[in-house]
């Protein structure tokens, strides 16, 4: 194989390329420990936070359309770019090149969603019950939107948010993950290319790198109409309870514990590529990642015994290398939880294979078999781990599913129709993805995407998540001459 230049350096030289070079001396790379560009926190939070606003109060006056050719032009730019931003995305995280270039797909998917959405920001007309009355609901933009977003879409999550709330009217104020603030560096350069070119107010969107004392600052701050998190639960109760304090608008997306269903009547060779991505993919380190798989217990030793084979051949390593599926963990702390976890779970009476911590922040991904669903099973360990839990009848495999606190993503892999549709229905999947012959990841951005209960309940990217970054406004016209008051009122003076 041909050797690899240091992460760092390639990093380097990729931002080079994009045109936005960086001084040595940022976070180590977790593909090799090498250091990565430095980008130094923001200096003036305030002061970024009054750019937006005064941003703002131009943007909001732009027609939506001219808004949405913005967000086309600087999909056009990702779409020259995807390369070395794809390639920066995967050295700054360590997930596999394809996902990498994934990423930034998706930042482009969604500025082709969010310019067509600039035509169609609908409003409704609603029946008076008053003579000569015309009633109608219009939206309005919002004001500058915080985007705290977390390290394992570094940018995709960033850009779901900006590409939906620039074509709403609203500015906005990107605290990138301290984990990976390169990309965020690289892409917010790019758009503020475009926006310079399109003539876009000055500050329309503000980059604040820095830790969680900026996003904290954000929460807290009244200027801040709404403030989307994505992260982990603690950090969305933090936001929330300081948004809340204000009475501000939060949308969060937070963890997750995804469960797999595999039915008996289930197709195994679909199941095996389905499972295998969505368990190990992206290293285990995706919001949606599946941690559970409830197995019927007919079927539950002849799957494991193929998922132990094709766990056996995961190509682990440098995600840049071709062919590669599994790449490392983000730090050393991600590979500590996870070693912790898989101590517990054998504690617990589970069996563990795989697991193992290999080198660096490099690990084997793991199934744990376990007697039972544990207060461990129950959390989020943000690893690939798999943990495997066998059920006898349908009601039981729902009833495993829903006992988490999160509520993100889900599936069934079955071919009987009865239990396919009884996963969708109400007393089925309480989570807010529900997929059928198909894994917990990888979702679209045609959808709503988030989820329920401790996943914070916020809805982002497609379907109607646009109303989040605006606020509603019920117009009533009076075109006569009389004043006829609401349910009949009298009140004549
Ligand atoms: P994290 O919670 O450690 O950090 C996320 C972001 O929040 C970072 O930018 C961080 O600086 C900021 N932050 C942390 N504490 C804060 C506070 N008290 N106030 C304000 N800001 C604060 O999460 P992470 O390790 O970067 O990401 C992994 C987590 O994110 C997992 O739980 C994963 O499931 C979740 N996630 C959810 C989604 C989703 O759409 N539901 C998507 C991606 C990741």
């Amino acid at each position: 194989m041909t050797q690899l230049p240091a992460a760092g350096a390639e990093a380097a030289a990729l931002l080079e390329t994009l045109g936005c070079p960086l001084a040595p001396g940022g976070r180590p790379s977790p593909i090799d420990g090498s250091a990565m560009p430095l980008v130094p926190d923001a200096a003036d939070v305030d002061a970024a936070i009054a750019r937006a606003a005064a941003a703002f109060a131009e943007w909001r006056s732009v027609p939506a359309p001219v808004r949405g050719a913005l967000v086309r032009r600087f999909g056009d730019a990702l779409r020259e770019q995807r390369e070395p931003l794809g390639r920066l995305v995967a050295i700054e995280t360590g997930k596999p090149l394809s996902e990498g270039v994934g990423e930034v797909q998706e930042m482009i998917d969604i500025c082709e969603f969010a310019t067509g959405l600039s035509r169609q920001l609908y409003g409704l007309t609603i029946a008076s019950e008053r003579p000569e009355h015309h009633m109608r609901e219009m939206w309005h933009p919002l004001g500058p939107v915080a985007i705290i977003s977390a390290f394992n879409f570094p940018v995709a999550v960033w850009a779901w948010n900006a590409a939906i709330a620039l074509v709403c009217g609203d500015s906005v104020i990107w605290k990138p993950s301290e984990k990976t603030p390169v990309t965020a560096h690289a892409v917010h350069a790019l758009f503020d290319r475009v926006a310079a070119e399109c003539g876009a107010p000055a500050g329309l969107s503000q980059l604040v790198p820095g830790g969680r004392d900026t996003g904290a600052v954000l929460a807290a701050d009244p200027r801040i109409p709404l403030v989307s998190a994505t992260g982990s639960v603690p950090m969305g109760r933090a936001v929330a309870q300081a948004v809340a304090a204000r009475l501000g608008r939060s949308l969060l997306e937070l963890g997750g514990n995804a469960a797999t269903i595999v039915a008996p009547s289930a197709d195994l060779d679909l199941a095996v590529r389905a499972i295998a991505f969505g368990a190990a993919g992206t290293t285990g380190q995706r919001c949606t990642t599946m941690r559970r798989l409830i197995v019927h217990e007919s079927v539950c030793d002849a799957l494991l015994a193929r998922l132990k084979r094709a766990y056996a051949s995961l190509p682990i390593g440098d995600p840049r290398a071709p062919g590669m599926l599994v790449g490392p963990l983000i730090d050393g702390d991600a590979v500590s939880a996870m070693a912790t976890a898989l101590e517990r779970a054998r504690a617990e009476g589970g069996t563990v294979t795989g697991g193992e911590h290999l080198y660096g922040n490099y690990v084997r991904p793991a199934l744990a078999e376990m007697p039972g669903q544990s207060d461990l099973v129950r959390e989020e360990t943000f690893a690939p781990i798999l943990y495997v839990l066998r059920y006898s009848d349908f009601a039981e495999a729902i009833a495993l599913q829903r006992d988490v606190p999160q509520g993100l993503s889900s599936s069934i892999l079955t071919n009987d129709l009865r239990e396919a549709e009884a996963f969708l229905s109400a007393t089925g999947s309480d989570c807010g993805i529900a997929n059928v012959n198909m894994g917990t990841s990888g979702a679209e951005i045609g959808g709503a995407f988030g989820g329920e209960k401790e996943t914070g309940g916020g809805r982002e990217s497609g379907s109607d998540a646009w109303k989040a970054y605006m606020r509603r406004q019920t117009q009533n016209v009076n075109f006569g001459r009389s004043l006829p008051l609401a349910q009949g009122v009298e009140f004549e003076v």
